[in-house]
């Protein structure tokens, strides 16, 4: 399947490249029900058959209200995929719903953070793994340069606040054109949460835009990433990062160690078309 081998080429030079897996790891995929996070579970589990180091997957779903539809399909599949999966109705969540409809994703991302250690830890998971994509790198990159004040946009890699989970987003090169099609392909149940549907958002703007741009600029998304990679830090106005005095050192940059590095999931070199 050429989907596939794609797919896992991509993944797999995240995985590599951001070091994301390591041997013994148990990974809990935040599994939402939508393309992006069926994708990422399929993924892992195919590269937890062919990876050079040995690691479990497991899933966990966090109801905050939002299903369009009953989730009772996922247990099915996800039983027939071998997968061990907690559902967890955070009533937290439910009630901040309630008295709060139109309460901001801020808050909501709050509650549901909460949650999904305390699953994670239940699961015995040393690492937690998220479906954000490479058009949510993109989107959040803009969203911060544009009306945040600053340039960032979600770490590949990263530890929660304890430091006992890795927070992983294997699918950082992977662009929801892709994701699409996959679970399209997979015939998997996606059940859409009630804020796909939402209108009028920065993050609707921003999808919009990139729309228009890449109808002219197809690979726009890649060279995005690409810069992400490639920052001039002395071409930018942070003094943190600038020589004001003509005898001070230039920062140095660290070269990026990989642990294991599978030839057939690709090279060291990111790419997102
Ligand atoms: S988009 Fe919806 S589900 Fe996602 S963080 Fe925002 S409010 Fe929560």
């Amino acid at each position: 399947m050429e989907l596939e081998k794609v797919l896992l080429r991509k993944a797999g030079e995240a995985v590599t490249r951001f070091q994301m897996i390591r041997d013994g790891d148990r990974v809990a995929v935040a599994f939402s029900g939508g393309k992006d996070s069926l994708t990422l579970l399929e993924v892992l589990l195919r590269l937890r058959d062919r990876a050079p180091v040995r690691f479990s997957v497991c899933a966990f779903t966090v109801e905050q209200g939002k299903f369009l539809r009953p989730v009772e399909p996922f247990r099915e599949y996800l039983s027939k995929r071998g997968v061990d999966w907690t559902y967890h109705t955070d009533n937290p969540s439910l009630r901040l719903l309630e008295e709060q409809p139109d309460h901001g994703c801020d808050l909501c991302s709050r509650f549901r953070r909460r949650a999904v250690y305390q699953i994670a830890k239940g699961l015995g998971a040393n690492v937690i793994a998220f479906g954000h994509t490479a058009d949510d790198f993109c989107e959040s990159f803009l969203r911060n340069a544009l009306f945040t004040g600053r340039i960032g946009a979600l770490p590949p890699v990263t530890y929660s606040r304890e430091k006992d989970f890795r927070l992983i987003r294997p699918l950082v090169y992977v662009t929801e054109d892709i994701t699409a099609a996959f679970a399209a392909e997979t015939g998997a149940p996606v059940i859409p949460c009630g804020c796909s549907l939402k209108t009028g958002t920065v993050r609707r703007t921003l999808r919009d835009l990139f729309a228009e741009l890449e109808k002219e600029h197809p690979h726009l998304k890649s060279t995005l990433l690409s810069a992400m990679g490639n920052i001039e830090v002395s071409r930018l106005l942070d003094l943190r990062y600038l020589n004001l005095d003509a005898n001070q050192e230039e920062p140095a940059l660290l070269p990026v160690l990989t642990e294991w590095e599978p030839e057939s999931l690709g090279s060291r070199t990111p790419s997102a078309t």
